[in-house]
C-alpha cells in the first residue's frame, strides 16, 4: 500500500509542538533493537502528560540526548501492557546511529505532528516496512523552515 511521503501542514498546529522529557527507562524488551529500530522509554510521569492531548498513532519530530544534537525522530504512544492497558506508553526511535545505549540519559523530544494511527500486523516484515515509511515520512516532513525552526527552541538549548 502507497504511502505520503509528506504528512502535517506546513507549520506545526495546536497541540504541537508538544514537549516532553525524562530520563530513558527499560522498554518491555520487544526486541526492537533486534529489528534494527531501538526504542527509548520515558517514564510513566512524562507520559501521563500527554494522555490528555494525543491520541495512540505514529508521531514524528525532534529528539536530544544529553543537551547534545537534536535529531529527528519517530514515536510510537499507545496502551502500556503493564498497566492492563491503562496507562500509555511513549517509544522513541531517534533516526541516527548511536554508538552506545544511553539508559539512564535526560531525553528531551518535541513532537511535532501526527503521521498515522496504530495497527495490528499479520508479520513482522510487514510491521518493520511500516516504520521504515514512517521514518521516511518524518525525515521529510521535518524538512520544512516551520520545523527546522523547533530545533532551535529554548526547550533544547
Ligand atoms: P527497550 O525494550 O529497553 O526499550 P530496545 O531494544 O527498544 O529496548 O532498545 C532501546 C534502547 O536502545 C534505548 O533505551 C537506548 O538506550 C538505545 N538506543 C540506541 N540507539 C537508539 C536510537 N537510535 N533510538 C532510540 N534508542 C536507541
Ligand atoms: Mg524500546
Amino acid at each position: 500500500m502507497s504511502r505520503p511521503s509528506i504528512v502535517g501542514p506546513e507549520v506545526p498546529v495546536e497541540p504541537f509542538p508538544f514537549e516532553l522529557q525524562g530520563e530513558v527507562v527499560r522498554g518491555f524488551g520487544r526486541g526492537s533493537k533486534e529489528l534494527g529500530i531501538p526504542t527509548a522509554n520515558l517514564p510513566e510521569e512524562a507520559v501521563n502528560s500527554i494522555c490528555s492531548e494525543l491520541e495512540t498513532g505514529v508521531y514524528y519530530g525532534w529528539a536530544q540526548v544529553l543537551n547534545k544534537e537534536v535529531r529527528p525522530m519517530v514515536m510510537s504512544l499507545g496502551w502500556n501492557p503493564y498497566y492492563k492497558n491503562e496507562k500509555r506508553s511513549a517509544e522513541i526511535h531517534i533516526i541516527h546511529n548511536f554508538e552506545s545505549d544511553f539508559y539512564g540519559s535526560e531525553l528531551k523530544v518535541v513532537v511535532t505532528g501526527y503521521i498515522r494511527p496504530e495497527k495490528d500486523y499479520d508479520s513482522l516484515d510487514a510491521l518493520v516496512e511500516d516504520i521504515r515509511t514512517d521514518i521516511e515520512v518524518a525525515k521529510n516532513s521535518l524538512n520544512r523552515p516551520g520545523y527546522e525552526e523547533i530545533k532551535h527552541l529554548p526547550f533544547f538549548a
